[in-house]
């Protein structure tokens, strides 16, 4: 506790310190908050990829799903996740949705943009981007919905309209962190409704979100796309807990 507060009294005096190492940051136009041995950290995911899910596979056969994926078949057509849920990405993210740390979001676009790059992914193929809602309460508590500023950063690539209220969130699910695997998909059953179902027919849809785990929540807002006739469902999450 002492340490976070002595660390955000550096932040203010010295703001341009690496929100990882603390070391200073040099140059002075570096908009990410990170120095250069930190950025170079962060794991970007690459192939073997789970077909369905894009978890790294490691030595597996790359034609067969990954574990997850094998247990609990989701929704969506396909996910795709830039980076690899590990430090110094984990600290950064929760950085950014608990201590709004919001210029990290440059940080989080790079990687995003530079992994739809590296793998020529077709993001032009989506009539909609949907971020995934938090409930009102959660959006108060926080001030900003971390997916929408994720799926914001990328309209240039997406070249499709942002629509942030064709979904709501029904119900206040409870934390899905400290759930078991299972838990997770009983948890978000019910968890989202369309608005405006005749906005999303036959429309193929691109849900943005922070961080794909089971692949639950996700599963849960493209089940509901797909009841409302969405054609195509794909995924795309700055992060992939492997
Ligand atoms: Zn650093
Ligand atoms: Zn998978």
């Amino acid at each position: 506790m002492l340490s976070e507060i002595i660390k955000g009294t550096i932040d203010l005096i010295y703001p341009w310190h690496c929100v990882i190492c603390s070391r200073s940051i040099q140059n002075a136009n570096n908009l990410s908050g990170l120095c250069a041995a930190c950025y170079h950290s962060i794991r970007i995911n690459k192939p073997p990829f789970c077909p369905k899910c894009s978890r790294h596979l490691g030595k597996r056969p790359t034609h067969r799903l990954c574990n997850v994926c094998q247990k609990q078949p989701a929704h969506y057509d396909f996910a795709w996740a830039a980076c690899v849920y590990e430090e110094p990405l984990k600290t950064l993210l929760h950085h950014f949705k608990y201590h709004r740390k919001k210029h990290l979001q440059h940080v989080f676009q790079e990687c995003i943009v530079g992994f739809i790059h590296a793998f020529s992914l077709d993001i032009s193929q989506f009539d909609l981007m949907i971020p995934v809602p938090l409930h009102p309460t959660k959006l108060r508590e926080r001030g900003f919905n971390q997916s929408e500023i994720l799926a914001k950063s990328l309209l240039s690539q997406a070249q499709c309209p942002l629509q942030k209220n064709i979904i709501a969130r029904r119900r206040s699910t409870p934390s899905q962190t400290l759930l078991s695997q299972k838990e997770r998909w009983t948890n978000m059953q019910g968890a989202f409704t369309i608005k405006t179902p005749q906005a999303v027919k036959n429309k193929s849809v691109l849900i943005i979100d922070d961080l794909l785990t089971t692949g639950a929540t996700v599963s849960e807002v493209a089940r509901e796309l797909k009841r409302s006739g969405s054609g195509l469902v794909g995924v795309l999450t700055l992060a992939i807990k492997c």
